[in-house]
Formats: structure tokens, sequence, C-alpha cells
């Protein structure tokens, strides 16, 4: 029996990013490496990147400059994946002598036979090519860890063909990924809920926006992959489903069936056992009417949309080649609301975008005072190497940007206190995530509005969903009791209700 190896992975970026790092994790359980939280005992160091909005690039090479001594004493392999990895490409690789491996986003389903190809071979790697087939969208489910017995080389499969132009291996399905798994193969934190990718890349080319480029054009998965996931995770005892996809609203373009996005959540709702779905991120111009609808229709789909909107400014949404205005998109959160009247409504917004002027901040300012988002990313615009408005040159100035933002956070730290106080007295079904860090006498779990409670409770309580009445509202979060049972005849745990008189 092989030993068992060690893989620690150090992710930055958003869900999509925490996502993949879990599918390396799932696809790497197959090649006997178990995931490790401390670096100092790791065989495998793997950097996984994004390069969005930070400056990535510094944070990547101070990751490898603190790993260099475990490279020297442990003979630790050392990687980088994600958005720089598929920017940088093979810089990366002579920039750094140490580095073993640099693998761009469509290249994780070939992990394992690349890393053999390290252990055996003492190559160093570079694998950046987009994959137009979707292989690498294929399903990784988790599972229990195979028995495994001596690696035998001539039995690795290390096909060196190449689909023409791509400059990536063949893809082959890993053996046993299909099959039903034990709880076991889930990690702690995927437990209760799990992300599910339904699509990847983008087409919209916002001209902002780096994830075009380092993400690939979009590619929906096939549904019934996305189904055989889900069920799968449902039948593990996961209870809410996260669909991510950089712009959900378009999924189904491009493949054979006839499919679109409320038809796939229609289908999701059916499976047994799954209680919950979310999605993110929708684009306000794809946002359907029958989207719309499926939030009054869908019981399992919980009452929360992350709707970016970017700028209040029709001429910076011009700009940003958004597809909307400002008044299309509020009509959009009218309708939402009318349909949904308990929706909660989150967004991004960017200021300091090329071109933004006082007037135009001010209406980013109105949008927000109308809408009354529940909560709020915001940043302050960040140059991409390569995107449109990169070359645009009407920049606005760093302490401009910086002044902004905090006027534009600190009227939205008021709003989001308001809306959570609004809870206050109200009955809320939240689904128990865990232990709360906080205090160990207390639990912590999230509203349909995705809203985070902490109550008294213990760990019998996770994965269950149970009724709870909000007490306090703080800034980020609730606090509640739980309703005793005979109290429960009170609850529409469909919805939001008002405290009973
Ligand atoms: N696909 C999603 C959409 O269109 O709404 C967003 C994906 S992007 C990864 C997440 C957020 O990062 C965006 O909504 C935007 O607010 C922000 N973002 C993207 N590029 C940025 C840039 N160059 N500077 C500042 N913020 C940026
Ligand atoms: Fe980027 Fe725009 Fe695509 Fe969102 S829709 S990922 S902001 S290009």
């Amino acid at each position: 029996m092989p030993m068992q190896k060690r893989v620690y992975i150090e992710t930055y970026g958003c869900q999509m990013n925490e996502h993949d790092t879990e599918r390396i994790l799932r696809l790497l359980e197959s090649s006997n490496y178990l995931e490790t939280k401390d670096a100092q005992e790791a065989d495998f160091i793997l950097i996984n990147t994004c390069s969005v909005r930070e400056k990535p690039e510094h944070k990547v090479y101070s990751a490898l400059g603190r790993y260099k001594w475990l490279k020297e004493k442990r003979g630790a392999i050392i990687g980088v994946a994600g958005c720089v990895a598929q920017q940088e490409g093979n810089k990366l690789l002579n920039r750094v002598p140490y580095l073993d491996m640099v693998i761009g986003t469509h290249a994780i389903p070939m992990l394992p036979q690349l890393l053999q190809k390290i252990e055996f071979f003492g190559q160093r790697i570079c694998e950046t090519g987009f994959d137009p087939e979707g292989n690498y969208l294929k399903t990784i489910l988790p599972q229990k860890p195979p028995v495994v017995g001596s690696i035998r080389l001539d039995k690795v499969n290390l096909s060196t063909h190449q689909p023409e132009g791509l400059g990536l291996l063949e893809v082959h399905p890993e053996p046993g990924l299909s099959t039903p798994a034990s709880k076991a193969g889930l990690r702690a934190a995927e437990r209760v809920k799990s992300y599910v990718t339904i699509m990847q890349g983008c087409d919209h080319f916002c001209s902002y926006c780096i994830v075009p480029y380092v993400r690939g054009r979009e590619q929906s998965r096939p549904s019934r992959e996305i189904i055989e996931e889900v069920r799968h995770l449902a039948e593990m005892g996961v209870k809410e489903i996260f669909l991510l996809g950089q712009n959900v609203n378009s999924y189904g373009k491009g493949l054979e069936e006839e499919i679109n996005f409320p038809k796939l959540l229609r289908r999701i709702n059916e499976i047994e056992g799954l209680q919950r779905i979310r999605f993110t991120t929708s684009h306000p111009k794809d946002l359907s009417e029958e989207l719309i609808q499926a939030f009054s229709k869908l019981p399992k789909l919980c009452e929360h949309i992350h709707l970016p909107f970017q700028s209040g400014s029709d001429k910076i949404l011009k700009a940003m080649h958004r597809g909307y205005t400002k008044d299309s998109y509020l009509e959009k959160i009218d309708r939402l609301k009318e349909v949904c009247p308990f929706i909660a409504v989150t967004s991004d917004v960017i200021v300091g975008f090329p071109g933004e002027e006082e007037k135009d901040f001010e209406e980013t300012l109105d949008l927000i005072r109308k809408v009354r988002f529940d909560d709020l990313f915001s940043f302050k615009y960040s140059p991409r190497k390569g995107t449109r408005a990169d070359q645009f040159t009407d920049k606005v100035e760093e302490k401009v940007k910086q002044d902004r933002l905090s006027i534009l956070q600190e009227i939205q730290k008021g709003i989001t206190l308001q809306k959570n106080q609004e809870l206050e007295g109200r009955v809320e079904e939240v689904l128990v995530e865990g232990l709360s860090k906080q205090s160990e006498k207390d639990v912590t779990g999230r509203t349909r509005s995705n809203k985070i409670v902490n109550f008294k409770g213990d760990v019998n309580l996770v994965g269950k969903l149970v009724p709870v009445r909000i007490t306090n509202a703080y800034p980020h979060s609730l606090r509640g009791e739980i309703i005793p049972a005979q109290d429960l005849s009170i609850c529409n745990l469909r919805s939001v209700i008002p405290r009973k008189a």
C-alpha cells in the first residue's frame, strides 16, 4: 500500500475558485492525496489564484517565496493554478525555478496525470490550453478514497494525445467517480451545502473584466450531468445546493438539448432529499420573466438573488458594456419584489470606473437608496491588462475612488443594518450549517434569504431545518432562539412571517 500523501491548497478569490479547490481535492483523493491544513506536512502545495480584482501576481510570488524552503527540505511539489496561472503560463515557470507546475482553469481534470509526470519523470509542467469540448467541466463526484495497490507505471495513464491546437492532454473519466459514495467522501464544509458548477467562462466581455480571458468562453454542462451530481449529493445528505456560473441566466446556450436555466431549476427542484437551491451569478440583462416566476413557483428555490448592477449611471453602464440601463435594472427589481415580496437582493458595484463623474456616482447612490440592497459588495475599479477599459484614458484618481467607496459603504452599512432589524421578532427557517466559531454552546446557520443566524444549540442540529425567532440584528449577522415544537403551528416555514400577536 503506497504511503498516503498530503496536499495543501491556498485559495484566493470567489466561490468559483473555492469550488475549484473542492473539485481538486475530490479528484486528488483518487490519487491517494488527502487534504492537510498545514503546509509543512504537505507533499503537494498548490496556490489557487484569482486575478479578477487584486494585484494577484504579487500575492502569488510572495506565497511561492514562503514555500521555497519546503521544496528544499521535503521535496514538496509546488504548483500554481487558476486565473494567474492561466494568464502568466510559462512566465511563472521561468521566473521561479523551484515551481513544478502551472495549471490553467481548464486543466483541473488532468491534475492526477500531471502530478504523476512530475513524481515519476521530474518534468516541469505548464498546461494552460482551453478545452472547447468542456471536458474540464465533467462531474467530479465526492468519493471514499479508494484502496490503492502499488502504483504500476505501465498502468498509469500518461496519454500524450494532444487535441489539435489545444496543448491539452486527453481527459479520461476518472475511475469510480460516478459511483455513489459514502458521506465520508464529503469534506465537513460540504456536508450540509455543496457547490455545483453548471457552466464556466463568459461571453459578455464587460469592458473592465478579465474573466472571459482567463476562464474562456461560456460553456454549459449537460443537464444530465448536473442532475446526476445534485442527486448524488442529496443522497449523501447534502441539504442545500449552490449552483455556480458567471452568468447562470444564459445557461443552456450551445447545448444540444433544449434547456434553459429556469427549466434546469425545475428539474433540480424535484430531487428528493434536497431542501434548498441557490445560485449565483445572475446578469441583469438576461434575467427573464420565467426566472423571476421561478421564485414563486419552486418551493426549494431560496428567496435570494445576487444581481450585480455595477453602476447607476447609464453613461458608465454603456462604457462598461453591461447591456442595461438604471431604469431597466430597477424595473427588474420591482418585478422580483412583486412576484416574491420577501426576496433578499444583494449586488456588486464598482466605483471610479474611467469617466465616472460626481453626477454618475450620485446616480449610483440613488440606485442603492431605491433598491435598499440586503448586502452589497463594493469595489474600486482596478485596471486589468488586456481588457478594453484598460485603454480608456479618463481614469479616476485613486483618492477620489477611495472617497467614493467610503461614502457608498457608509450608506450601505446603514441599509444592511436596517434590513436586518426588520427581521427582529420574525420567525425564519434556518438551515444549521455547523457549530459557531464564537461559542461552543451556539450553532450557526442561514435563513432562506441567506442571512447568518447564531443561536443556542448543539451538534445534533447540524444539517437540520429549524424555525428560529430572530431576537437581535447586527451589521453582519442575526441572533435568534429556536422555536419549541409546540409553537411550530404558527410558522409558515416557506417565508418570513410576522410574530404572532
Ligand atoms: N459575472 C458576474 C456579473 O457579471 O455580475 C460577476 C463576476 S466578477 C468575478 C465579480 C465582481 O467583481 C463583478 O461583479 C465586479 O463588481 C467585480 N469586478 C470585476 N472586474 C473588476 C475590476 N476590473 N475592477 C473592480 N471590480 C471588478
Ligand atoms: Fe465579467 Fe461581465 Fe462576464 Fe460577469 S458578465 S464575468 S462581469 S465579463
